[in-house]
């Protein structure tokens, strides 16, 4: 058992740190009052970074990351925006599907997505996400097309992506009857409304409208009605980077609300020598810490190939949790200052308390834990 970083991951969280704090950091309040997006000028930056090739194959450009690297790169990029780590995880992601796609897929999709064009994924339904195996949206056999009908909503990057991957039926009822489909955003009969949400703004969350949607054949990622497998296999890893990002977000609060307190007078002496806010910073740098080696250990489980169902899930609920908390106590530490929209720390926790519910609420990660633990027989679910 090692805990330390390897020297090139060293070299990976300080170059990511200093991009996210000259590159990301100084636009995160401003995204969120203007409600303005990524420019192409802007994705630039990230693209020449290589933060979109982290784990693309090697002919496009991949950097062949770990997942414990990519985990940390998650981190630090949560320090700035989490927001952020969407496009990042995304790329991820489409590395992974990569041998599932038709190769003239590949050559489409990669390049663009590499490049900074923005991609969503498609899971979530109106009549509930959490239970991700029992979608109604359809794909119909045509000669060589499928065409799709349904509506996603809650996707990530709504109105903005040139591509989404999308979850529908294609066999009978559950999990195994899903396949999984590339569709271009431009596609006929494909539309799509955006939410106002109290956080998140830059994620463009919103519906996606599936009517007569035409495709070839060629766009099914992988196997006829093994669409739910393949999903969960992503999401399965997905589920350490959002409580890291979540958690890069709390650490940031929490160094700035120390440095705060340090100079803050509380009756005659600056507050952290109060035993009380001492106390609680002591306590919350505790949870973060601990949140973050559950993430990490199941991200080495991942690279090591083993099954990390349970840890991923550990993580994914309780990192969330800890990421929140944390926030709250900042927010409340800052007293009034903390509640204002001058400091970050509001609109860390409107963002990040949207994570509780993406990639599945905690009763649903509590659920496959005690599968685990208690086996099918005796578990909930
Ligand atoms: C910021 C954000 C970004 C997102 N991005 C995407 C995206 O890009 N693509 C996508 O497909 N989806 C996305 N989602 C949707 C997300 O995956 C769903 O919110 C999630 O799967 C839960 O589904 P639901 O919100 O419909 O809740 P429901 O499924 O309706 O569940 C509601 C509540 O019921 C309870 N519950 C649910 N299941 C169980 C159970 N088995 N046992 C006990 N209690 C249960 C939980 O308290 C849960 O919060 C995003 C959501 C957010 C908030």
């Amino acid at each position: 058992m090692n805990f330390d970083l390897t020297e090139d991951q060293k070299e990976i969280r300080d170059s990511v740190r200093k991009f996210a704090e000259a590159e990301i950091l100084p636009h995160y309040q401003r995204w969120d009052r203007t409600g303005e997006f990524l420019t192409a000028d802007y994705m630039k930056n990230i693209v020449d970074m290589g933060l979109l090739r982290l784990r693309l194959p090697e002919k496009y450009g991949g950097q062949g990351y770990s997942f414990v690297d990519c985990g940390i790169v998650c981190e630090e990029i949560g320090r700035a925006d989490h927001q952020i780590r969407y496009i990042i995880s995304n790329a991820i992601h489409l590395g992974e599907m990569a041998s599932s796609m038709h190769p003239a897929l590949q050559e489409e999709w990669i390049p663009r997505i590499a490049n900074g064009e923005m991609m969503s994924l498609a899971f979530t339904e109106p009549r509930g996400g959490a239970d991700a195996g029992n979608i109604v949206t359809k794909a119909t056999r045509d000669g060589d097309h499928w065409v799709l009908n349904g509506e996603k909503t809650s996707i990530t990057f709504t109105g903005v992506s040139k591509v989404v991957f999308v979850s529908a039926r294609t066999g009978g009822p559950g999990p195994r009857g899903l396949s999984f489909f590339c569709v271009p955003t431009d596609t006929p009969g494909l539309s799509t409304s955006n939410f106002d949400r109290m956080g998140q703004r830059l994620d463009r969350g919103g519906s996606m409208f599936f009517d007569n949607v035409r495709i070839p054949a060629r766009n099914m990622i992988g196997k006829e009605n093994e669409g739910f497998i393949w999903a969960m296999t992503i999401i399965g890893y997905n589920r350490n980077f959002v409580p890291l990002a979540c958690l890069g977000a709390a650490q940031k609060s929490l160094e700035e609300t120390m440095e705060y307190l340090k100079q803050r007078q509380i009756m005659g002496k600056p507050a952290t020598q109060w035993q009380g806010v001492a106390n609680e910073l002591a306590t919350e740098a505790t949870k973060i810490e601990a949140a973050r080696m559950l993430c990490y250990k199941a991200l080495s489980l991942k690279d090591q190939d083993k099954r990390h169902d349970a840890e991923s899930s550990m993580a994914k609920w309780w990192g969330v949790k800890v990421a929140n908390e944390v926030l709250y106590t900042c927010m409340r530490l800052n007293g009034h200052y903390g509640w204002a929209k001058d400091l970050p720390h509001e609109q860390r926790l409107r963002d990040c308390l949207g994570m509780e519910s993406a990639d599945g609420p905690r009763e649903v990660h509590l659920g496959i834990i005690a599968r685990d633990l208690l086996g099918k027989k005796f578990a909930p679910f």
